[in-house]
């Protein structure tokens, strides 16, 4: 392992991790538990989707009361993998936290009823809440049900995991420059560094890396607003359309918005606007904006993650396409992913980048 972060002389490791949100952070953190020797690359969290999102886990989603993807897999993997962090961190980052879900028709509300009544739902789903106080403060039109979900402080845990791989001097703080990499037979190198493999997890910026450019990215830039609503107190989470988070005190967070021809990191007047817009329709007291973030989720077309090795070099490997889910579904990708470059362990086609075919002229 190299002894610091800033002079690097010859380094030659197993695997070379590009970027330290939530997708390199925890697939650092099973190649350590697996014994692996690692080193990442990130350029200061510049464009971290991490670090400014909710971190809410909503198993059931959608006007009509989807359960989400492979959730009854992902929650217990997902709460499990950050206790253990919490406990290795010393840090506290999960809270099991009900969304009180406002209903936008009464239609909506009936829809739920019914859905209560499903089987595999009920666990996620409560019909009975004392939350009436809300309705001092919120515009309730149709009435509301409850999700037991759960919310992880990602920006902390990418912040800690931070400090964790400098301290371990396994971090080298800047700009991956993809011109540098040369891909040899077996192995690959960057500038002073050997290593087996590349895992690449910059986040929404993977579009910009030439080996991965034929994804069908759809990333998708969100803003957010972290607001002061004086004498609200609520253990829950409030979604009626957008989200209203508690944070600490009286600070709540509030997003986000959907923009996908504008994916700078940069949060904007427009941006800020549209969001107060809408919190003046759900809010019936004063609130005050303290401050407002921007990043982009990295999306794909298919709305799956994308995991394993380029079609045609097999020292050049993935880890990215999270979307809008990365609090509950990066756990269980990471370990499987460290599965595979540990022992061989299959990935399912559904989220193998392969399923994205090179370019003939590329092959
Ligand atoms: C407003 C908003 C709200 C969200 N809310 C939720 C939520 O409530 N629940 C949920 O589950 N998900 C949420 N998400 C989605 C979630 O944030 C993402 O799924 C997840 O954070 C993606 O993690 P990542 O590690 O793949 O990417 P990122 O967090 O973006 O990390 C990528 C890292 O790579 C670095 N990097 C990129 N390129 C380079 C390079 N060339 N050289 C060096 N470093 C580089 C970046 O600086 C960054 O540190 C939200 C996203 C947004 C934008």
């Amino acid at each position: 392992m190299p002894a610091s972060t800033t002079k690097l002389t010859q380094v030659e490791l197993p695997y070379l991790i590009v970027g330290q949100g939530i997708a390199g952070s925890l697939l650092a953190w099973h190649l350590e538990k697996a014994n692996q020797p690692y080193l990442i690359i990130d350029n200061h969290h510049q464009t971290s989707a991490s670090k400014i999102a909710a971190g809410i886990i909503n198993p059931i989603t959608g006007r009509r009361f989807v359960k989400s993807w492979m959730i009854d897999t992902f929650l217990p993997f997902a709460k499990s993998t950050y206790q253990e962090i919490e406990a290795q961190l010393d840090i506290q980052v999960w809270k099991d936290m009900d969304i009180i879900r406002f209903f936008m028709s009464n239609a909506e509300g009936n829809n739920w009823l019914t859905k209560t009544t499903w089987e595999g739902y009920d666990k996620y789903l409560k019909e009975e809440k004392n939350a009436d106080f809300l309705h001092q403060f919120i515009n309730d039109e149709s009435g509301f049900g409850t999700v037991v979900g759960a919310k992880v402080d990602l920006g902390k845990v990418v912040k800690n995991f931070q400090s964790h791989f400098q301290k371990k001097g396994v971090l080298l703080s800047e700009l991956f420059d993809y011109e540098q990499l040369i891909v040899e037979r077996n192995q690959v190198r960057y500038k002073e560094i050997t290593a087996r493999k590349v895992i690449f997890c910059e986040g929404f910026a993977a579009f910009k890396n030439p080996w991965f450019a034929h994804l069908p990215y759809e990333s998708a830039k969100g803003e957010a607003l972290i607001i002061r609503i004086p004498n609200l107190q609520t253990p829950d989470i409030i979604k009626k359309h957008f989200f209203i988070v508690p944070l600490e005190d009286d600070l709540f967070w509030f997003g986000s918005n959907y923009e996908w021809d504008d994916l700078s990191n940069e949060p904007t007047e427009i941006g800020r606007n549209y969001l107060e817009k809408e919190l003046k329709q759900i809010l019936k007291v004063k609130y005050e904006v303290v401050d407002h973030l921007a990043a982009v989720r990295p999306v794909l077309k298919d709305r799956r993650p994308a995991i394993g090795l380029h079609p045609t070099n097999s020292n050049i490997a993935f880890f990215n396409g999270l979307g809008t889910k990365g609090t509950s579904i990066a756990p269980y990708w990471a370990n499987e992913m460290t599965l595979f470059l540990t022992e061989g362990k299959e990935i399912p086609k559904e989220v193998n980048v392969q399923r994205f075919k090179l370019p003939v002229e590329a092959n």
